[in-house]
């Protein structure tokens, strides 16, 4: 810096002195040249603070720019099928919902000191989400049998377990503390029983302000208003004689008998009538109002348990029994009609294996549904033979293709009561994040939004024998042989959600009947309990890149199926445990059902559908292969050689097996885990000509 000034004023020194030598004294010149100097100093130095400061100050700009460049840079999108809109870490956390609920709102629904419903209010405008209540169909409530309304709350699209109450009211309320409970403090109370509140009559008079009894009107008050506000003169009469009951109260409506009510004093005999007459009103007004219209996947439940129910009248040891059920849908144009159906919730004993393709290995309610599905293709294959053209057969074979396609207007539809074992049973207890409102109007059209929260999220897995469910840690495919097989203490399969993720690859039709049909995916997936959208999306799809869906060879394809949440009625959801080793299976076109146990993995002695002496279930490999050499030996099938094995004709399938490969491969790549393979030996037969060919049907 010195120098700097030394030779500015240097510079301004000789170029003064060259202009003012000839006009200024000495005196005064060097007077003049020293200020000259000390200005030139003091202004260069100024300069030079001013330059270097400008300097630091451009470069700590700079860097601010270069951070905040570097945070407004998005997060390298994650990767997810089927997907294109904003990946989820983008979304809010349902984790980080908490705290953004102010501290005295939860104070206030704790302390009960506000409504319920009001509190759901306010969370909904602190949140800026959407909040709705619904009147829904009551489901019978076994803790609350007095209930005759229900309520359904919906937060951003998704739906919370219903309130039930004696009045509308009362419902609204019950339903936002479940919902408030679940949504915002995370605490499931679907096992609790209703507050003692809620269990006395007297809550049907529950005003919305609070809960305190006293403040409660009694429901002669509320009959006389809601009366009143009708036009309907309304008075209560009660017996001066005691009768054998204890005392008669009765309301009278247009001086007409409305209802009664007998106790043991006069008051509680006037307060029983008023509550009947206030139940006989509400019903009144809830016939009149308009049934809200089902959801897709509460109509496929419902229509799954009434077909379920009128054929257990063949079995009815299995009626009030606890059980895992599962369905196929078809939906033709707008007619509904359940084409396949199974329970079970258990897989086969290792020591009762057989190689001889007889017995069944997997009885869980799904993969038996599957199988009975399978049954049913070909139930239609005979019809297609007989019939090729026929508008009623679900098949037509398009103009130069070989194998045989479904309908355009028909598709199937899987139903699932329990949480499929796996990646969706292992995680579906700590729900996933809540979605904001336009994701849940994506994911009403179809989209699907996986939840990848934890690093385990999507691993396979495997059911043993005992239900006991372990994931696969080994990133290589596992072939077992017969002897590791069967010698381990339990038997394992693969679960039932990676079973899911596979059909969603393959289809549901097997290798076999490739040779015959093209691919079939579930067009939708219904859970009737402990429905979670993140959950369910990842286990049986979204588990996979889309890497897998370019690489399979068509038509094969990645299949992201619609998902639905539906409730099952209360009345079919049996807790009586026994029997629990027994399966049945029934598809469309069959008489009878078919009980089998799942530890031997062949027909009971009680099974009102029998079909062969070796008691091998009509789901079993052996059948399969029966109904393929049929098929093909009837319709004239030339490219297919006859008297292969079983194994031999899956492997055969060129197509299939590609798909089947590049799906086992893509899971080790995407790391989610080895799929561990069943002894090729269970494959290994082809004698079935020694066994009536009539066993099968
Ligand atoms: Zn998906």
């Amino acid at each position: 810096m010195f120098f700097f000034s030394l030779l500015v004023s240097r510079v301004v020194n000789v170029i003064c002195r060259l202009l003012l030598f000839p006009i200024l004294s000495p005196l005064s010149h060097f007077i003049f040249l020293l200020f000259i100097g000390l200005i030139s100093t003091v202004v260069s130095s100024c300069s030079f603070i001013c330059i270097s400061a400008m300097f630091q100050a451009t470069q700590q700009v700079y860097q601010k720019y270069a951070i905040r460049q570097q945070q407004q840079q998005p997060l390298p999108p994650r990767y997810i099928p089927g997907m294109n809109n904003a990946p989820p870490d983008m979304l809010p956390a349902r984790s980080n919902n908490l705290g953004k609920v102010s501290s005295s709102l939860i104070k206030e629904f704790r302390a009960n000191t506000k409504n319920p419903a009001q509190c759901l209010h306010e969370y909904a405008s602190q949140m800026k989400i959407q909040l709705s209540f619904h009147d829904v169909e009551l489901i019978p409530d076994p803790n609350y049998s007095l209930a005759i309304f229900a309520v359904q709350v919906e937060i951003n699209g998704k739906r919370f377990p219903q309130g039930v109450g004696m009045t509308k009211k009362e419902a609204k309320k019950n339903a936002a503390k479940k919902a408030f409970k679940i949504a915002v403090l995370h605490e499931d109370d679907s096992n609790e029983l209703p507050a003692s509140q809620d269990l006395h009559p007297q809550s049907c008079c529950s005003s919305s302000s609070g809960s305190n009894s006293q403040q409660e009107k009694h429901p002669i008050m509320r009959l006389y208003e809601l009366m009143a506000s009708m036009g309907k003169p309304c008075e209560v009469i009660v017996a001066d004689e005691r009768g054998p009951m204890g005392f008669k109260a009765c309301v009278l409506v247009n001086n007409e008998y409305f209802t009664e009510g007998i106790a043991g004093n006069k008051k509680e005999a006037k307060k029983l009538a008023g509550i009947e007459a206030l139940k006989k009103l509400n019903l009144t007004i809830a016939s009149n109002a308009a049934p809200e219209e089902k959801s897709m996947g509460q109509k496929i439940t419902d229509l799954v348990y009434q077909q379920l129910y009128m054929y257990l009248e063949q079995f009815p040891d299995l009626r009030n029994k606890e059980k895992s059920v599962a369905a196929v849908v078809q939906l033709t144009n707008n007619d509904m009609q359940v084409v396949a159906m199974a329970t079970g919730n258990q897989c086969l004993t290792s020591s009762m294996l057989t190689t001889d393709g007889r017995c069944i290995i997997d009885s869980h309610a799904s993969v038996i549904a599957r199988r009975t599905f399978r049954r049913y293709l070909t139930i239609e294959l005979q019809n297609f033979i007989n019939q090729p053209n026929s508008a009623t057969c679900i098949f037509y074979l398009p103009p130069n293709e070989k194998t045989l396609k479904i309908r355009t207007n028909i598709s199937f539809h899987l139903f699932i009561s329990d949480p499929p074992a796996g990646d969706y049973e292992i995680f579906h207890k700590e729900p996933s994040r809540l979605l904001a409102h336009e994701d849940n109007e994506l994911i009403a059209m179809g989209a699907h939004k996986p939840a990848f929260e934890l690093e385990d999220h999507g691993a396979l897995s495997t059911t043993s024998e005992k239900g006991d469910t372990e994931h696969i840690i080994e990133n290589e495919e596992i072939q077992e042989s017969l002897t590791e097989f069967t010698s381990a203490k339990t038997l394992k399969v693969m679960s039932v959600s990676d079973k899911l993720l596979k059909w969603n690859v393959l289809g549901i039709q097997g290798a076999i009947f490739s040779h015959i049909i093209n691919p079939v995916y579930f067009h939708s997936i219904t859970l009737g309990k402990n429905f979670d959208h993140g959950h369910l999306s990842r286990a049986v799809c979204c588990r996979l890149y889309e890497e897998l869906d370019a690489k399979l060879p068509e038509p094969y394809h990645i299949n992201h199926p619609q998902l639905n949440e539906a409730f099952i009625p209360s009345f079919h959801d049996h807790k009586e445990s026994g029997l629990g080793n027994l399966s049945i299976n029934w598809a469309k076109g069959q008489e009878f059902i078919e009980v089998t146990n799942a530890s031997t993995g062949r027909i009971i002695e009680e099974s009102p559908s029998k079909t062969g002496s070796s008691m091998a279930s009509r789901l079993c490999k052996a059948a399969v292969l029966y109904r393929f050499r049929q098929h093909c030996l009837e319709s004239h099938c030339k490219n297919i050689t006859l008297g292969l094995t079983y194994g031999q004709y899956k492997s055969d399938a060129a197509s299939y097996q590609a798909a089947k490969t590049l799906f086992y491969k893509h899971c080790i790549e995407a790391q989610i885990g080895g799929w561990r393979h069943k002894p090729h030996d269970v494959d290994n037969f082809k004698e079935i000509n020694k066994y009536s060919t009539i066993e099968f049907y």
